[in-house]
């Protein structure tokens, strides 16, 4: 059976709700895992008892065959025993320090000439060896953030956390930085925790994907699986994202991308670097349901298809919808009763160009 890491933990700050997380993962092969969750439901709290940054009161954490906390038992792993390398939020680097000066921190119990070759060896694998001796406020955001993770690889951590690895970062750099990451995270070949609140994010760089929300994890599959079949109408929320489909982008002319899902052509807007192989992901909210085609849009992509499943989520309601590949679309209870909404009713669901988001599926290169 393939190694494991088993989280069982509980951890609580007085006048807040107990962050309780349990979920497991694959260590061998690596996988990235995604903790995924709105501002304040309890990501870093987690990140941080793995670390051994905070101690739960309750729990077992368990890498492999070793025991890193069980508190039961009186262990209590130590954070230099566990060998974690983290990356948090802010950088957090050091000032004073140059770019070299930033990557060695952490390696100092290792002989000098051992440091210096580990320092050449990240610097080189994130490509930022020509900065080895500038200081951090002489960095871009994206610079900054290569040697926030340099830092946190170069002591061959066992499992790697990230804090919102890309927050720092402005929109068109950070699409660009993500498919960088993911690429460094499979050459890695450390497993690796992720924390998001960025769907694309998400499905450009997990393997794995656990929702988590007022400190209680609600999910855990890949995250196509968590966004195409959330378990419940506060997962649906949590992730915004109601259908991310595989997809190739045929041409892309003009701003425009062709894109071929399960056979059928999309239209979307053509984002630079994307492609070929793309996560096709539409929000309920975008699809504008009709009867039989008539009336006139300017919506791209006119799907013909046949409903499949209607289901009530408080003042809105799920329709599930066949094209050759499912789509989820929200409406209003008054457009369920208009269009006659029922399984086995046949519909037009119309879609912006602009409202289908092209994420690179994992493993795709991206081109700057
Ligand atoms: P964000 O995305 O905003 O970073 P998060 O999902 O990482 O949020 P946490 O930072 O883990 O969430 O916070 C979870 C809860 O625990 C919040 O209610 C927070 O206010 C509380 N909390 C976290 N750290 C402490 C602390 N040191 N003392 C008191 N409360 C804390």
């Amino acid at each position: 059976m393939a190694a494991e890491m088993i989280v069982d933990i509980a951890k609580s700050f007085p006048g807040r709700f107990t962050v309780q997380a349990r979920f497991s993962m694959s260590i061998q092969p690596p996988t990235v895992l995604i903790l995924f969750g709105p501002s304040g439901s309890g990501k870093t709290t987690i990140l941080r008892c793995l670390a051994g940054l905070e101690w739960p009161e309750r729990g077992r954490i368990q890498f492999g065959s070793d025991i890193w906390l069980d508190l039961q038992a009186g262990i209590k792993r130590s954070p230099q025993g566990r060998r974690t390398g983290c990356m948090f939020q802010d950088y957090a680097l050091f000032p004073t320090r140059t770019v070299a000066g930033n990557v060695a921190f952490g390696l100092s119990e290792l002989p000098a000439d051992v440091q210096a070759g580990r320092v050449a060896e990240t610097l080189a694998l994130l490509q930022i060896e020509s900065l080895k001796e500038v200081k951090p406020a002489q960095l871009s955001g994206g610079q900054q953030q290569r040697v926030a993770l340099a830092r946190a690889i170069a002591r061959h951590p066992a499992l790697l956390l990230l804090d919102e690895p890309l927050s720092a970062l402005d929109a068109p750099l950070r699409a660009r930085v993500r498919g960088e990451l993911r690429h460094v995270l499979k050459q890695l070949a450390v497993p690796s925790i992720v924390v998001t609140h960025d769907w694309a994010e998400a499905l450009a760089l997990g393997d794995q994907m656990v929702v988590v929300s007022e400190g209680r994890v609600l999910q855990q599959g890949t995250p196509q699986e968590v966004f195409n079949r959330p378990k419940d109408a506060e997962v649906v929320r949590i992730v915004g994202m109601e259908t991310a489909l595989e997809g190739r982008v045929r041409e892309s002319i003009d701003g425009l991308a062709a894109v071929d899902v399960a056979g059928i052509l999309l239209h979307a807007l053509a984002e630079e670097g994307v492609g070929p192989d793309v996560f096709v992901c539409i929000r309920a909210e975008d699809i504008v349901l009709d009867k039989g085609g008539i009336g006139a849009t300017s919506a791209r992509n006119r799907l013909h298809g046949m409903v499949k499943e209607v289901s009530s989520m408080g003042a809105l309601v799920r329709v599930s919808i066949d094209c050759g590949f499912p789509l989820s679309a929200v409406v209003t209870r008054s457009a369920v009763d208009d269009l006659q909404l029922r399984p086995g009713v046949s519909i037009t669901a119309s879609i912006k160009a602009g409202a289908v988001h092209l994420v690179p599926r994992r493993d795709t290169a991206v081109t700057a």
